[in-house]
């Protein structure tokens, strides 16, 4: 009876135990699936924050490349300027052979500035500005440390500010010195035109191969093929002009200096002589440029591919 009782005893225990055990085993499993849920969960939020970041990477390597083509084009600067003007100039020059060709009936005006730069110099690029207008000027050397217009001033500075305008440089002869051996001797006047566009290169960091003969090139006489010659085996194009205002000789009034330019006008393309140093000129400069415009021309700075210019 006793060992009955104890067997009883014993079952009743194994039950306890085996119910104990089946407890555990399921509150560990509820344990195990909350805990595996909260990492799932974890997981889930893991994963979210690496796409997210990868996201960012992504714009942020976006934002670098984009950061690297514009520093490409800021690198390039000088290469995207020489290129927008090359082919800003090449588009003239198809204008300008469709002129020649009677193939379009547009028209062309180069105003062009001699013997500058003067202290006045400033108050043509004021109205050519104004009129957003691309000039040339043919500029000289000899003495423009000092502007002979105003001794306290230094007419260096003027190169500069003409070609960051984006006017045309272009070459004069450093001395003009048509009665001081300019044209004693092809060799003279080819070392005027090298020490200028040393200046020009110096002051601006342009180089230019654009020449314009001081007087025009009538007044090189019996250099004048040589003159010519020695600049085209150097490389030089020259350009002399097919209208005035008469402002190099003397000119007594602005309505003089007008009606010479107004009777000068009758081409297709017009190479305009003016002077930079001449108040005249100035003083008309605003009612010639709208003249020019009323008249149908385009107004554009000189180029070395131009039809105008000789080579
Ligand atoms: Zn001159």
């Amino acid at each position: 009876m006793a060992k009955k009782k104890q067997r009883s005893k014993r079952i009743t225990f194994l039950i306890y135990l085996l119910s104990i055990i089946i407890v555990c085993i399921i509150v560990f499993n509820i344990i195990l699936s909350l805990k595996a849920e909260n990492i799932a969960n974890e997981i889930n939020i893991i994963h979210n924050e690496y796409a997210e970041l990868e996201k960012e990477l992504e714009n942020k390597n976006n934002d670098l490349t984009e950061i690297d083509e514009q520093t490409k084009i800021i690198i390039n600067i000088d290469d995207n300027i020489a290129e927008i003007k090359k082919e800003y100039f090449s588009n003239i020059k198809t204008l300008e052979d469709k002129i020649l060709a009677s193939e379009s009936d547009k028209k062309i005006a180069y105003l062009t500035f001699d013997d500058g730069p003067y202290y006045l110099s400033y108050k043509y690029l004021e109205v050519l500005d104004k009129y957003d207008v691309l000039a040339t000027f043919f500029t000289i050397g000899n003495n423009k440390e000092v502007c002979y217009d105003n001794k306290s001033a230094n007419c260096y500075l003027l190169y500069n500010e003409e070609a960051k305008r984006g006017h045309t440089m272009a070459n004069h002869t450093f001395s003009h010195g048509i009665f001081r051996g300019l044209y004693s001797s092809p060799t003279n006047f080819i070392e005027q035109v090298k020490k200028q566009e040393e200046l020009i290169r110096n002051q601006t960091g342009v180089t230019t191969n654009i020449v314009r003969f001081p007087g025009g090139s009538a007044t090189a006489g019996k250099y004048k093929n040589a003159i010519i010659e020695l600049l085209r085996a150097n490389g030089y194009g020259w350009v002399d002009w097919t209208a005035a205002t008469g402002d190099g000789g003397s000119l007594a009034s602005a309505d003089q200096a007008w009606n010479n330019f107004v009777n000068s006008i009758d081409s297709n393309i017009e190479v305009i002589l003016m002077h930079d140093y001449n108040h005249y000129t100035l003083e008309i400069l605003p009612k010639e440029i709208e003249y020019l415009k009323e008249n149908g021309y385009s107004l554009f700075p000189l180029f070395y591919e131009s039809n105008m210019v000789n080579k």
